[in-house]
């Protein structure tokens, strides 16, 4: 298995630690000295750099959040001048301002080594022909995953989103080998193609997705390798970190952080603690050598749990465990916690069930009320009143073991609900609005 940059990859743990030490201890005495925001925030905190002994000292750090972004809005955190910037990039906000992140060159670097090493885990180099059907533009996704790709010797099919018939048109002609896009969104082309009378299984080189931006499931998993004959990866990244920046392995267990870039940390949402690996808690990510806008201790907002043991593939860098929810995107219902990706998981298990759901939750009187669409399988969609009725008491019963509260069932023809090129949207909570 060839390996990008073995010294950083295979190095032995304790190193792996002390260069995180010395790193983290640098980032904070830079802070300290030049920016004016996390002067004050170590201030607040009354942390000095002198109190970061040892890596384990890092919790004594003061926590960043999006809305700090949003509230310097739209430079005011940026440690670079602008003399200094090559690029920006900009997320919207699904509330309020959108954030902005500026990049040095050493930034964009850095960014694109981390995909480098990435993309060479899975396989992929010279002689693939990389699809990158993520957003071009402010979005992170198509730039960050271009740059990646041609810094291995890959061949960039620069499609972005959209205009799907063409896109699977060029899939086929130029001999693409791999795709980089939403889960969703692949899974929308594999039904246009076959509505255009092709398999991509079978009519198509295709062979690797690397598919991020949103969560997805193992059970997801199986159902795309099997149905479009790929390998599919999880990649992880947000703009804040400075994008897609980490993708799974040929294990596909678990998305490998490399050391020398990111330090990171599972903690307990409520408490603040830090958990133990294998523990499931918030992700926080400091980035140890951003230099245009640096992040100590970012809180993410998605749950999952980390593995620092040596990896399968041979390499030391721990891995962050598949993400299984947001904090904020847990819905409580009826006093527990729900998270879209659990009915996921129970839906996928169910073989009528097509691949297409959504939740909407409402108040009723005094209770929460929730409903899940679900979209059948072509073959599953029958004209009968007693099969239907067959299917959704199965699907109730499988939803309440696995959330432990009721939903209601509504199964949908296929290609009924609602499909999205970009992120999907599966939780309408009709209590916010
Ligand atoms: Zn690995």
């Amino acid at each position: 298995m060839a390996l990008w940059d073995p010294r950083i990859e295979e190095m032995p743990q304790e190193d792996l630690r002390k260069m995180q030490y010395k790193l983290l201890k640098s980032l904070a005495y830079r802070l300290y000295s030049f920016s004016p925001f996390y002067h004050d925030r170590m201030k607040e905190q009354n942390v000095h750099p002198d109190d970061i002994r040892e890596l384990a000292d890092v919790k004594k750090l003061p926590f960043m959040f999006k809305r700090d972004l949003r509230d310097n809005y739209p430079d005011r955190i940026f440690t670079a001048t602008q003399d200094e910037l090559v690029r920006y990039h900009v997320s919207s906000g699904t509330t309020g301002k959108p954030t902005v992140v500026g990049y040095t060159q050493k930034d964009l670097d850095l960014w694109t080594t981390s995909l480098a090493r990435g993309l060479t885990s899975i396989g992929l180099g010279r002689g693939d022909v990389i699809q990158v059907s993520y957003g071009y533009g402010l979005f992170t996704g198509g730039l960050g995953m271009h740059y990646g790709a041609e810094r291995i010797g890959a061949t960039v099919l620069p499609t972005s989103v959209g205009n799907t018939e063409r896109q699977i048109e060029l899939m086929q002609d130029l001999g693409a080998t791999a795709i980089a896009c939403t889960p969703s969104y692949l899974l929308h082309m594999g039904e246009v193609a076959e509505k255009m009378g092709m398999s991509i299984r079978k009519d198509t080189r295709l062979r690797t997705g690397i598919l991020g931006a949103e969560p997805w499931t193992e059970k997801m998993r199986v159902r795309i390798e099997d149905w479009l004959g790929i390998k599919a990866y999880d990649i992880y990244g947000t703009s804040e970190l400075s994008g897609p920046m980490f993708t799974e392995c040929s294990e596909q267990n678990g998305f490998h952080v490399w050391s020398d870039l990111a330090l990171v940390e599972i903690i307990d949402p409520k408490t603040e603690e830090p958990l133990e690996p294998g523990e499931s808690g918030e992700v926080t990510i400091t980035i140890l050598q951003k230099e245009a806008l640096p992040m100590i201790r970012y809180r993410i907002g998605d749950i999952a749990a980390m593995d620092d043991a040596v990896c399968a593939c041979g390499r030391t860098n721990p891995r962050i465990h598949r993400i299984q929810g947001r904090v904020d995107d847990m819905l409580i219902i009826r006093g527990i916690n729900v998270f879209p990706s659990q009915v996921e998981h129970a839906l996928m298990a169910i073989p009528e069930v097509g691949q297409h759901f959504q939740i909407v939750v409402e108040r009723k009187g005094a209770l929460d009320d929730m409903l899940v669409r679900v979209e059948l399988k072509k073959e599953s969609f029958s004209d009968k009143i007693t099969d239907l009725m067959k299917i959704r008491q199965n699907v109730e019963h499988r939803l309440r073991n696995s959330l432990n509260v009721n939903a209601d069932v509504e199964l949908v023809e296929p290609g009924s609900l609602p499909r999205f090129e970009g992120k999907s949207k599966k939780v309408i909570d009709k209590r916010s609005l």
